[in-house]
């Protein structure tokens, strides 16, 4: 069985810094982390192949420094790593992104499943997944929370708003998963010693697979970011003294005349 993780390297930070003019985020300077579902999509998948034998191939698109998230995820169990890297990606929005890794998905072939979080910490949108799936013209399973393979067949558990659906479909299918499906193993000293003195990571370029130049990047970008700002926290809390019937009374006063009771 061969197994594909996408993978995406976000800053790990809740201060988001913001490029005013590009609107895009600044990443340089920041410490990076995989994107948390990702691992969980790692996690599926090792443990996948423990159980059934295959191979396990992480794919990211990003700068070099993506590097460090492949290693880590090498470790963590992957047979192979693909960095796609090139200064025409750059300025990618969800939908030149998921263009890109599904032309790389098509040129390593022959997949059996895909995994992908469900969303990034830092984009958030929860796009590039179903994507990639609409691209390659493959089944998608969301929000998975669970999941198991009998012969062909995926049966997953995906979680909805007051519930939860299980579905059932054939390989191959691509599945976006959520931080509740397993918990993340740590790298072995044995998997970060591979990672780092036998396996390789392979970067690809625009050379190495077969993309359309006109649909790389920014400019390919049918997003358009219009305004992007750090929100400002101009709310202030105000504490309320006196005995406890004071603060009540005051409470309910101030509540009604914000017509909230
Ligand atoms: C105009 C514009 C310019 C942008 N320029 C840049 C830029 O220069 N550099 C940049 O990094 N971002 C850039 N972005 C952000 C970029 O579009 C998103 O980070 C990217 O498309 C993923 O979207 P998301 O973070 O919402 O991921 P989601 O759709 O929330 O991610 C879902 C899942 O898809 C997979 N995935 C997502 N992105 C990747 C990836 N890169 N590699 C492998 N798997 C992935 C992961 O499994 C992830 O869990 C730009 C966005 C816009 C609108």
């Amino acid at each position: 069985m061969k197994i594909i993780v996408c993978i995406k390297q976000v800053p790990d930070t809740n201060e988001v810094k913001i490029d005013q003019d590009k609107g895009t985020l600044i990443r340089e300077g920041v410490p990076s982390i995989i994107n948390p579902e990702d691992k969980n999509g790692i996690e599926a998948a090792v443990k996948l192949k423990e159980d059934f034998g295959g191979e396990v191939i992480v794919v990211s698109m990003g700068p070099p420094q993506a590097k460090v998230a492949l290693k880590e995820a090498l470790a963590m169990g992957a047979d192979e790593a693909i960095l796609l890297s090139d200064r025409a990606f750059a300025g990618s929005d969800t939908w030149a992104t998921a263009y890109t890794i599904s032309q790389a998905i098509k040129e390593i072939g022959d997949y059996d499943l895909i995994f992908c979080g469900r969303q990034a910490i830092d984009g958030d949108t929860a796009q590039v997944g179903p994507q990639i799936a609409e691209n390659l013209n493959l089944n998608q399973l969301t929000y998975v929370s669970n999941i198991e393979l009998e012969d062909d067949k995926v049966k997953a558990r995906r979680e909805l708003e007051q519930g939860y659906s299980e579905l059932e479909t054939k390989l191959p299918v691509l599945v976006t998963v959520l931080e509740s499906i397993n918990k993340p193993r740590y790298a072995s000293i044995k998997g970060i010693v591979n990672a780092h003195s036998k396996q390789e990571i392979k970067v690809w370029t625009t050379d190495d697979f077969e993309v359309d130049l006109d649909k790389l990047g920014l400019d390919a970008s049918p997003t358009q970011v219009h305004e992007t700002f750090v929100p400002k926290h101009e709310k202030k809390g105000e504490m309320l003294e006196g005995s406890y019937e004071d603060i009540v009374d005051n409470l309910i006063k101030k509540l009604r005349s914000e017509n909230v009771v």
